[in-house]
């Protein structure tokens, strides 16, 4: 079962996207219930965001600087109508599928390059009274260097649970949490080992915010085979209350979240138990029954 393309129920497109139905949206469905039955043990808020997100604010915490390897951006033609008329009188697509773009318009978004980042957005600006408990599932993008099919896909769903509060507040989620993660795991009997990791940097050597994770780690990651990051618990110290001016106890406010690579969960299931939900734990059959 290495081999992903030939499951029946999935379909990878050459463009680092994947569609499945059958047993693997049932899967998809049953993770996704059981991150949510997570976030509910601590009365997780749950939103649910737009694509874009404002380039504005993401470099706030200079994600563009940061990662611009990974990152994807909504584009549309410059609405002049002689451009308009330009582009389709003249051939759109070469042959091998590239649009002929003429003028374009200004670029202020990005696609969602990770869940999290809407809620430091959302709520900029404010003084929390008590520490805030979040939870939202985000079709994610990232430019990579390659593909695969659930591994490693330009655009994926990413389910997170956040805390913004006090560090103790944030750390004791954390921790609370990462509990409750290893609890659904050996209840699934999955090999996964925690792993201390940094973000993909562009340019680690010369980034300092990449240095510092190194001095002082704050990412660790539930691996599985040794290999694949199906998901990490990150602490941000008050890195985004900074950044998005959110106070708590008349200080900015930490922040930390766990996140899911859904797609990637369902990998490691597959991998582990084989393609068919007749093999698959029952641990996770419970989950929406
Ligand atoms: P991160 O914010 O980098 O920790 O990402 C959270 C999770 O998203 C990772 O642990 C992966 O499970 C998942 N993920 C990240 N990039 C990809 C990708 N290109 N394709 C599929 N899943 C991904
Ligand atoms: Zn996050």
């Amino acid at each position: 079962m290495s081999d992903f393309l030939t499951h029946p129920d999935l379909r990878f497109h050459e463009n680092g996207q994947t569609s499945f139905q059958g047993d693997l949206l049932k899967l998809f469905r049953l993770l996704d219930a059981s991150f949510l039955r997570i976030a509910s043990q601590f009365n997780a808020n749950e939103h649910r965001f737009p694509i874009f997100i404002p380039a504005k604010e993401l470099q706030k915490v200079h994600y563009l600087s940061s990662f611009p390897h990974l990152a994807t951006f909504p584009v549309t033609l410059d609405s002049d109508a002689k451009n308009l008329e330009t582009f389709s009188n003249s051939e759109p697509l070469s042959s091998g599928g590239e649009v002929k773009l003429t003028k374009i318009a200004p670029i202020k978004d990005l696609l969602t390059p990770a869940a999290c980042y809407h809620f430091y957005v959302h709520h900029q600006g404010s003084t929390l009274t008590g520490p805030l408990y979040l939870t939202t599932r985000a079709r994610c993008f990232r430019r990579e260097a390659y593909y695969a099919p659930l591994e490693r896909q330009w655009s994926f769903h990413m389910r997170e649970i956040v805390c913004v509060g006090t560090s103790d507040e944030v750390q004791a989620f954390l921790e609370t949490c990462r509990k409750r993660v290893e609890e659904f795991i050996a209840g699934l009997g999955l090999k996964i080992e925690w792993l201390i990791a940094t973000d993909p940097f562009f340019n680690p050597s010369k980034n300092p915010k990449f240095l510092m994770q190194k001095l002082q780690p704050n990412k660790t990651e539930m691996v599985f085979d040794g290999k694949l990051a199906i998901g990490s618990v990150n602490f941000h110290r008050n890195y985004f209350g900074e950044a998005f001016a959110i106070q708590k106890s008349g200080q900015e406010a930490y922040s930390g979240c766990v996140a899911f690579g859904v797609e990637r969960w369902m990998a490691a299931i597959i991998r582990q138990f084989g393609p068919g939900k007749r093999t698959w734990p029952g641990a996770l059959a419970k989950e929406i029954l």
